[in-house]
């Protein structure tokens, strides 16, 4: 996460203060972070969240609870969204937020995806100093929208991707099963979602190493990235099925737990398809009824 997206949001929208104290640990590898902004009712609708930060002093006093915080458990600090002003995206503020502060009690939640992966966190009369706020109050949209389009194709899972194919096919070469045009045509169709996945990262690092704005092109990243996952997986499913067992292919075991839950990860990939239609498509929005 810190390489992936939090770092890179502090290089951008910190003070020179806030760059010399997080900085340099996350460069060197030494810190974990977590990521605070999903909340039993705000997922996709990120803007719905109802963790609220209140002014007290030179302070702030946090109060709300956050769900599926990968690593909280671990992490020194928390990339947490909470409402100081009125509802909607313009209510939000960030904050980077010492998990060692007192108030925060992190629980962690058993899931198909590893266990100690993912958390649920709750903040009651949490207070943190007013510098420990990323961006102004009320300006925070567009430093999310950064992050978030930073998040979608930071971990190069169509590498893994590839990687797990690979192994899949060698593994049925070995065994004499990579016969006929069925099992190679499908072989074939999960190498080139890969492929799509990795030529559209890479237009992202391109957007992101010219220093150009986020654009749409960071969903379809995403989406194809998700494509690229099931299609591995399904490949995996319907030629290798005693790669399930786990004993013997922990990786490509791995890979179709983690594939089930890429979708909804970073965003989910169904909001993903309405924002390209939205902002890449420019297609009309569905008539209210
Ligand atoms: C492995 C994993 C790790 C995660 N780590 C973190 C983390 O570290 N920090 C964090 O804050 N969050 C984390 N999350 C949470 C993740 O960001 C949310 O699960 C995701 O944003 C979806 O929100 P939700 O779970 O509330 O589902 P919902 O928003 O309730 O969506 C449920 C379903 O409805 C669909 N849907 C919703 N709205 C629409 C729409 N407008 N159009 C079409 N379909 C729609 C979605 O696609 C989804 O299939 C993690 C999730 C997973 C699976």
């Amino acid at each position: 996460m810190n390489v992936n997206f939090i770092g890179m949001t502090i290089i951008r929208y910190g003070t020179a203060e806030q760059k010399a104290r997080y900085l340099p640990d996350m460069a060197a590898g030494r810190v974990i972070w977590c990521q605070g902004f999903s909340e039993p009712d705000a997922g996709s609708d990120l803007a719905a969240l109802q963790t609220r930060a209140r002014v007290s002093g030179d302070e702030y006093v946090i109060n709300g609870a956050k769900v599926w915080t990968s690593y909280a458990a671990l992490a020194k600090y928390c990339f947490l969204l909470a409402r100081t002003g009125g509802p909607g995206k313009a209510g939000i503020a960030i904050f980077l937020v010492p998990m060692d502060s007192p108030g925060i009690t992190v629980r962690p939640i058993s899931a198909l995806v590893g266990e100690g992966d993912l958390h649920e966190v709750f903040f009651d009369d949490v207070r943190v100093p007013g510098d420990c706020r990323l961006g102004q109050e009320g300006e925070a949209w567009p430093i999310i929208t950064y992050a978030l389009a930073n998040e979608r194709v930071g971990i190069a899972r169509y590498a893994f991707a590839r990687r797990v194919l690979d192994g899949m096919v060698a593994e049925l070469k070995q065994g004499g099963r990579f016969q006929g045009a069925v099992v190679k045509a499908r072989a074939g169709r999960a190498l080139a979602a890969c492929e799509a996945a990795r030529m559209q990262v890479y237009r992202i690092v391109h957007e992101r190493a010219s220093n150009l704005p986020p654009s749409a092109e960071s969903s379809l990243a995403r989406v194809a990235v998700v494509n690229a996952e099931h299609a591995v997986a399904d490949f995996g499913l319907d030629f290798l099925p005693e790669t399930y067992t786990g004993r013997d292919f922990p990786m490509h075991l791995s890979h179709h737990e983690r594939a089930i839950a890429s979708g909804i990860a970073s965003g989910a990939a169904e909001v993903q398809l309405n924002l390209i239609a939205r902002n890449y498509l420019r297609l009309p929005s569905g008539v209210r009824q």
